[in-house]
């Protein structure tokens, strides 16, 4: 396992140690990237060596931290061949402990916050990273308390509460769960984890592009299609390819086109695409029945936007009816229930082949980021089922304002 360095900062490049817990830069705010001695790891790791390791996200040991892991099993998902397109391939995140991409990037903050010696963890989430958050808090015996909106899918509500940890509801969005955070935390004595404020998340994250590379032999393939919210997934497989290039496990300059997914009624990435802006806006009205697409603003736009633009990616806005057939077309088409997430991915596979931007002869990688069992309110209201025995009371509406209060 790794030693770490340095933590680096995004934006001004300055390290700081990891001796500590930390949060971001104390200059600027900019998320920090964990860095090792990746000269020195490649003189005895290799993907040889992985090969050894166990069937998690921990087989990639060699490049995360040297701490005893805090693990479920996350990682090592199945990417699958689409029976549909010849060079699709799709990676399902939905397997992951607590259904969802989340685990890996929990799985690496837990680990180091227990081996930090914090007791208390906090942070907004859109729901799924909640769910995590609160699991893997609850198996390394740490108090987790989690802020979500009121109306996020009822599989996240109930999975925080049954690990025990503290839950607010919150009449608003994410970022409304993000600022209650930040104005508690000090005085409550929590360590924030929110999303690019805490440095291990990205690394969890990153062994999606480490499991990409190996589950190709050692490739990487000609487009990446991601959900994104926050963004992290993105960010976490590019820091992936540049420490495998320069471990000298792939080769160098074979990147793939990121191409980043969102929703119509939440596209702020696409928005500052389109006008060349390096940074987003914060997008007015979040609005989308895809729960972990709806945030307004994400805290690492800048690196999500420089990591689009440098890989020749493009971003692309779905609808709320596409991403529900997207989530038909997976579970016809392939046999895959997909998180809504994933129907987006796979509703901007096809516009992409239609505008000519993707072939099919291109090696494409769809990332279905979550299961479909945990968004059974969303689907049920949206095809109009109820329930027979029990009728849920769904949320009735998902446009919200800016109103703050516990629930
Ligand atoms: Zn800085």
């Amino acid at each position: 396992m790794a030693q770490i360095l340095h933590l680096e900062c995004s934006k001004c490049g300055d390290g700081l140690t990891a001796d500590v817990p930390r949060n971001v830069c104390l200059k600027d705010g900019g998320p920090l990237y964990v860095r090792y001695d990746l000269a020195a790891i490649g003189k005895i790791a290799s993907p040889e060596t992985v090969k050894d390791g166990p069937t998690s996200m921990w087989r990639y040991a060699a490049v995360l931290p040297h701490v005893d892991p805090v693990s479920l099993g996350e990682g090592m998902t199945p990417m699958l061949p689409s029976r549909k397109f010849p060079k699709l391939l799709i990676k399902d995140e939905g397997l992951n402990p607590t259904g969802s991409f989340k685990a890996r990037g929990m799985s690496a903050a837990i680990t180091m916050a227990r081996h930090y010696g914090l007791k208390e963890l906090a942070a907004p989430s859109a729901g799924n990273a909640g769910g995590a958050l609160a699991a893997y808090a609850a198996a390394a015996g740490l108090e987790a308390y989690v802020f979500m909106p009121k109306d996020v899918p009822l599989a996240n509500r109930l999975e925080v509460e049954a690990s025990g940890a503290h839950l607010t509801l919150v009449d608003g969005l994410i970022s409304d769960c993000g600022r209650m955070v930040a104005e508690r935390k000090d005085q409550e004595g929590w360590f924030d984890v929110s999303t690019l404020k805490e440095p291990f998340r990205v690394e969890g994250k990153k062994t999606m592009g480490y499991e990409v590379a190996e589950q190709l032999g050692w490739r990487l393939p000609d487009a990446i299609l991601y959900p994104t919210g926050g963004g992290v997934g993105l960010i976490g497989m590019w820091k992936a390819f540049e420490e495998m290039e320069e471990l000298g496990w792939i080769n160098i300059g074979k990147r793939p086109k990121m191409i980043c997914i969102q929703a119509s009624g939440c596209a702020p990435i696409i928005k500052a695409l389109h006008e060349d802006k390096t940074t987003s806006e914060m997008w007015p009205n979040a609005h989308t029945l895809a729960a972990g697409l709806r945030v307004p603003k994400a805290y690492g736009d800048f690196i999500i936007l420089d990591i689009i633009r440098q890989s020749g990616g493009t971003a692309v806005a779905v609808s709320d009816d596409a991403i529900m057939a997207g989530v038909r077309d997976l579970a016809t088409n392939e046999g895959i229930f997909a998180a809504p997430e994933g129907g987006a991915a796979m509703a901007a596979y096809r516009e992409l082949l239609k505008s000519g931007f993707l072939k099919e002869s291109d090696q494409v990688v769809l990332f279905n980021t979550g299961s479909g069992y945990k968004y059974l309110d969303t689907f049920a209201d949206y095809w109009g089922v109820t329930a027979v025995a029990a009728p849920l009371k769904l949320p009735s509406s998902r446009n919200i304002g800016g109103i703050i209060g516990p629930y």
